[in-house]
């Protein structure tokens, strides 16, 4: 089980949006399989710790949501990222650039392993375009 004041952080770097569940959960020490339940709110330590001290910790039943109507713990956090979203919202995303996929995924490829991972990649896209996988 891991600390309130941790999950309590995690809440806190992911509102921000700035990094990615990998990096969250290598800032903290936790895998990205904990960043990402406690992403959805499943981390068993939500709503269920007694001891639970950490500020904004949700404590159980959930309940409905009068305005997303959603069951949720409340407040709400999906209205509040939402009207978050709403007051700020992202910058428009950046084109695809296939060339940048590798990157964007942030692989540091060597160039000979570059070429490969794009024949690789552009292979995997003609069997999803021709309905395979
Ligand atoms: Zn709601």
């Amino acid at each position: 089980m891991i600390s309130p004041l941790v999950v309590a952080e995690i809440q806190r770097l992911l509102v921000g949006k700035k990094h990615s569940h990998r990096v969250i959960g290598e800032m903290l020490g936790v895998s990205r399989n904990t960043v990402g339940a406690v992403a959805l709110g499943r981390h068993r330590n939500i709503g269920v710790d007694p001891n639970g001290d950490a500020e904004g910790e949700p404590i159980g039943p959930p309940k409905r949501c009068p305005t997303c109507g959603g069951m949720v713990y409340m407040p709400c956090r999906l209205c509040r990222l939402r009207n978050e979203n709403e007051a700020n919202p992202r910058p428009p995303q950046r084109e695809h650039d296939e060339r940048n996929a590798a990157a964007s995924a942030e692989l540091n490829l060597r160039p000979d392993h570059q070429v490969r991972y794009q024949k690789v990649r552009v292979r995997r896209q003609r069997m999803l375009a021709a309905g395979y996988v």
